[in-house]
């Protein structure tokens, strides 16, 4: 089998220890990637650092044309790439290619952005001053990505931090590594400079920790989750870096009373369910109104029993395996304690075992029922197929519900009264909010969290804004001595 090597300043580099990545589906090796060290950070540091000035300095329709290609080149294998993190990661394949295509996108819109305008002018009080400000890129970045989504939380960050003439220290999740090391051989393959992008494989505890700490980084950019985010922000402090975090949620969907039944189950699957539940902005807190609570339950359960769990790679598979065995574990955990606490289990609550799936990390599709606001499976993220679902009469009650965690990722309100839910939405303490609708996400519009979901944005102008530095320029109009000491 192959060895997935590191991309460092324009070379593969192979560190001599190779991990093997798992295939979820069935425990069986998707392939094999080298495990980075420090000294690895270091000289990526050092390539990126050497190559920032030339970078920095090309024509923004240079810079533009790389990405364009780099987007038109994943588009080309978007099947290719699919297969890679259906395999390392599990999801099912229509998932991984939506993946694929949107991650192109994000560098089409990206390559697009730079060349518009930006900075500003300022009236001062002073007429013979003219103040104007620019945005300059920030130099070094280290980017650390999650396994829930590997190409496309690669293509989130590296697409803006390169196009604001940044150069990148990236490392994905050592779960999920392989679609990130295929993204590089594009690099490699488009003549991107050396240093530009550079690939780190290798352990968070290590070479995460690293690129965290390392004063040759100006930013450090993590998605990933909230813990892990507090201990990359301590790391960060030692050196003032700015810190970029996209962190975890418990996202609630509110469903009023007129609202059509059938339609908003439809949506609440989708909410809690897609991507096997380990998406950061799942809505895993579904909000009903009391007046439909027992038949959208009743249709509920019946289509969550439904969803055809199998390999990613099989005609029809509708939900995957969980990303590894501990993960299940951890998933498995948080089912059993919302068990104790009194949480009303009405489908799913356990790993499936059937037939091809028996060597596979699957959980069944669970959804607890009368949760009460301070019950674990409320409060804490599970990251997996796990829908808690509260019950409310008024609609501050709604509100009150929707807020009561220390997360503010995402939510949804879902009303045939666009007045109120419009009303509710604007309540919502969370920074990607939908109506009638949730998860479509777009490169174009922003996404991060309020409170403990994160800090910065990712995405639109505001994503491309997050890897510059403001510069304030002040031009005396009447050049002459200042006169202030006689
Ligand atoms: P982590 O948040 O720990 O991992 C995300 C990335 O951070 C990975 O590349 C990881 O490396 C790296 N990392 C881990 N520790 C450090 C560190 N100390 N310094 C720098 N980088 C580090 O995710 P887990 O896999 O441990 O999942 C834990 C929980 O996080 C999940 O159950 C879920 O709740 C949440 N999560 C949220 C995500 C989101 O999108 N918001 C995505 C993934 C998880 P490596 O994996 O190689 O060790």
């Amino acid at each position: 089998m192959e060895i997935g090597k590191m991309y460092i300043n324009g070379k593969w580099v192979d560190s001599g220890l190779h991990k093997e990545s798992i295939n979820p589906a069935d425990g069986s090796v998707a392939g094999l990637a080298c495990e980075g060290s420090p000294k690895d950070v270091d000289a990526a540091v050092a390539a990126a650092a050497a190559a920032f000035p030339a970078w920095s300095a090309l024509p923004v329709t240079e810079r533009a044309n790389f990405l364009f290609k780099i987007a038109n080149r994943i588009e080309e294998l978007a099947e290719d790439f699919a297969l890679i993190d259906t395999f390392d990661n599990g999801k099912p394949l229509r998932d991984s290619l939506g993946d694929a295509y949107d991650s192109a996108a994000c560098f089409r819109y990206y390559a697009g952005l730079i060349d518009k305008p930006s900075g500003g002018t300022y009236l001062v009080p002073d007429p013979n001053t003219q103040a104007l400000t620019v945005r300059e890129p920030i130099g070094v970045c280290g980017q650390i990505a999650p396994w829930n989504y590997p190409l496309m939380m690669a293509a989130w960050k590296i697409a803006p931090c390169v196009a604001a003439g940044n150069c990148t220290v990236f490392k994905p999740s050592s779960l999920t590594p392989l679609s990130s090391i295929k993204l590089f051989e594009l690099f490699d393959e488009l003549g991107l400079p050396p240093g530009v992008a550079n690939l780190v494989l290798g352990s968070g505890q290590t070479v995460g920790r690293s690129i965290a700490e390392h004063p040759g980084i100006d930013k450090v950019v993590f998605t990933g989750g909230t813990d892990t985010g507090r201990e990359i922000m301590r790391s960060a402090a030692e050196t003032i870096k700015g810190v970029g975090l996209e962190l975890g949620g418990k996202s609630p969907m509110i469903v009023f009373g007129d609202y059509d039944i059938d339609t908003a189950v439809d949506w609440a699957l989708f909410a809690a369910f897609c991507n096997q539940g380990e998406v950061c902005s799942a809505g895993s807190r579904l909000i009903l109104d009391e007046a439909i609570y027992d038949p959208f339950l009743e249709k509920l359960a019946a289509r969550a029993n439904a969803i055809k769990l199998a390999p990613g790679d099989e005609e029809g598979a509708e939900m995957g395996p969980l990303v590894s065995e501990s993960h299940m574990n951890s998933v498995l955990a948080k089912i059993d304690a919302a068990k104790k606490e009194g949480a009303k289990l009405i489908c799913g609550g356990d790993r499936v075992y059937d037939g091809k799936l028996k060597n596979g990390y699957f959980v069944a599709p669970t959804v607890f029922a009368d949760c009460a606001p301070d019950m674990s499976i409320v409060q804490e993220e599970v990251f997996g197929p796990v829908l808690a679902v509260q019950k409310f009469k008024t609609e501050d009650e709604a509100v009150e519900l929707a807020n009561g965690t220390v997360f503010g990722l995402a939510g949804g309100v879902f009303s045939n009264d666009i007045t109120r839910a419009l009303r509710v939405v604007k309540k919502i303490r969370a920074g990607i909010t939908w109506v009638n609708s949730y998860h479509p996400t777009f490169s174009q519009a922003p996404w991060g969290g309020y409170k403990q979901s994160g800090i910065g944005r990712e995405l639109g102008v505001y994503g491309l804004e997050e890897y510059t530095e403001v510069k304030q320029i002040n031009i005396n109009l009447v050049p002459g001595p200042v006169g202030w000491f006689k």
